[in-house]
């Protein structure tokens, strides 16, 4: 592969040359990550939180730098930057902080099935050594941020490889790693596009992966992953619904959709991309939706007064432009933008509305990645959720309504990995939530407990301490043939009748039962079975 060079998508000037990974360094790379390790799952839990403390500060005080370095690599405004790429990692590492621990601990079991009583047992979790951390380029640094962090914690070492379009922001988190007490090779760098992210995914020692992108690329990754049976995460696309209920606050709904769709250009896993709203509202909130985008600045992302920058590269430009044509050519009615902003540059693409929206629209359909919302009328909350439904897409939803008791029905029903209610997109910035998709949009999890939880596999260890044989051990025989039917003739019919029987039938042979366990100690598990 060529050198990359960076250009920023602003205003076309080059930030850098970036010079790919060679191909045939990547396995020593891994095995010096496997070293780091070895070493780093004996560190204590506690050592393992002071490191992502000193991480934590680090991060705070690179704040500026890095946020610049995004507004310029990649296009969002200086202070989105640092709202949206650097508070969930924060957030991220305090869940890590203050709940890792006590969730990580050995966990002591208490069996109740009637052969195991009398075993000491626990839950230990072991981290699964090395992975691979393949990241997309719209939120280069909280992405790779938040699951660098769970994994450092969790006792893994990660090779991040950053999107050929934000290399910089890429090597810039993994330098902060780098000037921590970590072991050397804990996380490791490695630049460029698909060969290496194959490459990474055909070393057998990588045991796991975090890959945060496009489905179909994420379905080449698993299939890959599957060939040395590797833990696999994929956090994919979106189509995210908003249903605007008729009792939402109008004007706080449309404001906080406005930026939902238009948050880092719409560039944004969970952007609003659909939204669908009660027809007794439709036109008053389509006339506050587009106040809103119409006020919305769009401008140079190192510019302070500056909402929204330009789009990433030309293709994500083309995507919205043939999703704006196809829907004003099915019957779509535009509102607002439409156009590419030419005066500020040929990636700046303005915030657009399309009402009268309707399920054969490709951009109904299909992930736009960027500056377009649209908006369909529905006739209760049945259709919207049903239409909210009927997609392939599952990442999150968002349901807008002054009435707690109708979002609390509804939230369940739709299908997706999260429901927010009067806001959207807040989820990632949760250390403490569950991030990740149903459907299409992703396997696994990260974020708060189901996250930790991804990254360790589970150990159970069963201790007994007896001179006693366990009963189902050889030589098999006729009697214990007739026991075990006798039981569990007896458990699947726990009547008088078929209890006195059982009495009758094992009163003969308690002294062969004793030989192996204490039938009187295994009684309350039985009882268990047949309730
Ligand atoms: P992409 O799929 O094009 O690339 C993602 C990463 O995969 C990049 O690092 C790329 O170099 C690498 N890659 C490409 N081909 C590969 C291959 N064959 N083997 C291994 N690695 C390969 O995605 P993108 O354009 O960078 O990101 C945008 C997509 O990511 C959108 O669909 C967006 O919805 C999704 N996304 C999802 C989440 C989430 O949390 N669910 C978050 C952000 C972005």
């Amino acid at each position: 592969m060529n050198r990359i060079v960076v250009k920023s998508p602003a205003d076309g000037s080059v930030l850098g040359e970036v010079e790919p990974t060679p191909l045939e360094v990547i396995p020593s790379m891994v095995e010096r990550a496997h070293r780091a390790a070895r070493e780093w799952q004996e560190t204590p839990l506690r050592e393992r939180a002071e490191a992502l403390r000193q991480l934590r500060r680090l991060l705070l005080k690179e704040r500026a730098a890095l946020a610049e370095l995004v507004a310029r690599e990649q296009g969002k405004p200086r202070v989105e930057a640092l709202i949206v790429e650097i508070f969930p990692p924060v957030d991220m590492m305090t869940f890590l902080i203050y709940e890792g621990g006590h969730l990580l601990r050995p966990r002591a079991i208490r069996p109740k099935g009637p052969f195991m009583r009398g075993r000491t047992c626990t839950l230990q979790f072991h981290p699964y050594g090395v992975w691979a951390v393949i990241a997309p380029w719209n939120y280069p640094a909280s992405i790779p941020l938040v699951q660098l962090v769970s994994l450092v914690f969790t006792g893994n070492a990660a090779l991040v490889k950053p999107s050929p379009l934000t290399p910089l922001t890429g090597a810039f988190v993994v330098e902060l790693f780098q000037r921590v007490n970590l072991p050397d090779g804990l996380v490791q760098l490695v630049q460029g596009g698909a060969p290496q992210g194959q490459a990474l995914l055909e070393h057998p020692r990588v045991r796991g992966v975090i890959f945060t992108g496009s489905i179909p690329i994420g379905r080449a990754v698993a299939a890959k992953a599957a060939e040395t049976n590797k833990k696999v995460i994929l956090e994919l696309g979106g189509k995210d619904p908003a249903i605007v209920l008729a009792d939402a606050d109008l004007e706080r709904t449309a404001r906080g959709i406005a930026w939902a769709a238009m948050v880092n250009a719409g560039q944004t896993c969970v952007s609003v991309e659909r939204v669908y709203v009660e027809r007794a509202i439709y036109e008053p909130f389509l006339h506050a939706l587009q106040a809103e985008l119409s006020n919305i600045r769009v401008g140079h992302p190192l510019d302070d007064e500056t909402d929204m920058g330009p789009v990433i590269a030309p293709f994500q430009r083309d995507r919205v432009q043939a999703h704006v044509e196809d829907a004003c050519a099915k019957g779509g009615r535009l509102l607002t933008g439409g156009k590419v902003l030419g005066e500020l540059g040929e990636l700046y693409y303005a915030p657009t509305l399309i009402a009268d929206a309707h399920e054969g629209m490709l951009g109904m359909q299909e992930e736009t990645f960027g500056p377009l919302v649209l908006v369909q009328p529905v006739a209760d909350e049945q259709e919207a959720i049903d239409r909210a439904n009927a997609s392939m897409f599952g990442l999150t939803a968002s349901l807008w309504t002054r009435d707690r008791q109708r979002a609390k029905r509804l939230a369940p029903l739709l299908e997706c990995g999260a429901v927010t209610v009067n806001s959207h997109a807040v989820t990632f910035g949760d250390g403490y939530s569950s991030w990740g998709g149903f459907k299409d949009s992703g396997i696994g999890r990260t974020h708060g407990e189901f996250g930790l939880y991804e990254l360790v596999q589970t150990q159970y260890i069963s201790e007994i301490y007896t001179h006693k044989p366990e009963l189902w051990w050889y030589p098999y025989s006729a009697r214990l043939r007739r026991i075990t039917d006798e039981l569990m003739a007896w458990l699947a019919e726990p009547s008088l009748r078929m209890s006195l029987r059982a009495m009758r039938r094992f009163a003969p042979e308690m002294r062969y039962l004793t030989r192996h366990f204490s039938p009187l100690k295994a009684m309350p598990g039985f009882l268990r079975y047949m309730r």
